[in-house]
């Protein structure tokens, strides 16, 4: 027997589906207000990588992998506090790519591009073509880090990060790497949850450069997301003295309950992530139909602080517009 070669992670990310009637097709499932939700994708398309359709049950349209990424007509009602920006980060940009928001650090948004287009993103009515980075928008953003001696650690966030080549991140950071105050590279991504392979051999190497306290916070909502292959190209990265973390977004339908959330924190620990945060959903328009009440939130943490150790219990927190750190919900 031939064995079949994966494809590379370029390949599957270019391969994705990107027709909500195909993914539907695939997984043998109708939905009845196909009208609407063909119009929230138009809105924000769809885009789901096919190897995160394959851990998908056929013929289950409340699979929690599915709820993550089907268009349905619920995002076309406008619901009162549900707004574009939730977090008001184009108050924060001192120049483009930049969001000042805390102390010390910095996000630098490198890309607009991401694998996996999830429903209920903040950013999901973000102006990418505004920030779209450039190379001149690059050396905007680097010349005005240069100068923040405040600022020792740099978040590469999007989009997703990880969509950009290695080549081009190897080129980012080693112009980061210039700036003598910077000490800390930090990479946020949802990407390696949905193709593993993004974890490449490249990457381990730029992670693991002795110049840098190197952290990768990966983007993990349901331990159905959790592959061996991931686990393995973690423990790779961690052999390199990566910190791997990961926070996740509380979403009602795919990871409300107590046992949703054991089995995340249980499947993360086992391969090699520590859960960090959980966040409340932000209040973007589109995305009300994944709240989750505080009052349930809260709960739920009860719930599973009494089924897990402490170290496995993330912090349930929410992001409030113009607040210097992460607010905790109690
Ligand atoms: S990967 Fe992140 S930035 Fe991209 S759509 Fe999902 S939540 Fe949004």
């Amino acid at each position: 027997m031939i064995a079949q070669q994966v494809p590379n992670w370029q390949q599957q990310q270019a391969n994705a589906i990107t027709d909500l009637q195909e993914l539907l097709s695939i997984l043998q499932l109708t939905v009845e207000d196909l009208p609407l939700a063909m119009q929230a994708s138009e809105q924000f398309a769809v885009r789901v990588p096919r190897g995160f359709v394959a851990r998908m049950e056929v013929g289950n349209p409340r699979d929690p992998l599915l709820r993550q990424v089907l268009a349905t007509g619920e995002e076309m009602e406008v619901v009162p506090g549900y707004t574009q920006d939730p977090l008001e980060e184009a108050d924060h940009t001192p120049v483009p790519g930049i969001l000042h928001k805390y102390h010390g650090r910095v996000l630098f948004v490198v890309t607009g591009a991401c694998a996996l287009h999830c429903r209920y993103c903040f950013r999901r009515h973000f102006p990418y073509q505004e920030y779209m980075p450039t190379q001149e928008r690059y050396g905007e953003a680097l010349a005005w880090l240069a100068q923040q001696k405040d600022v020792h650690e740099v978040i590469f966030s999007g989009g997703d990060p990880l969509s950009l080549s290695d080549r081009k991140l190897t080129s980012l950071v080693e112009a980061l790497a210039e700036i003598p105050h910077l000490r800390r590279l930090r990479i946020h991504s949802r990407n390696p949850a949905v193709i593993p392979e993004r974890l490449t051999p490249e990457l381990e190497q730029l992670l693991g450069d002795e110049r840098w306290e190197s952290v990768l916070v990966l983007h993990i909502n349901h331990a159905n997301e959790i592959t061996d292959e991931l686990a393995r190209r973690v423990k790779r990265l961690k052999a390199q003295n990566v910190t791997v973390l990961n926070q996740a977004v509380l979403l009602a339908g795919v990871n409300d309950s107590v046992e949703a959330q054991e089995n995340l924190a249980n499947r993360l620990f086992s391969a090699g992530v520590l859960p960090y945060y959980l966040h409340q959903l932000d209040k973007v328009a589109g995305a009300a139909h994944f709240l989750v009440s505080d009052e349930k939130a809260v709960a739920l943490m009860e719930g599973v602080r009494a089924r897990l150790p402490g170290f496995l219990v993330p912090r349930l927190v929410r992001e409030v517009a113009g607040d210097k750190s992460k607010t905790p919900v109690t």
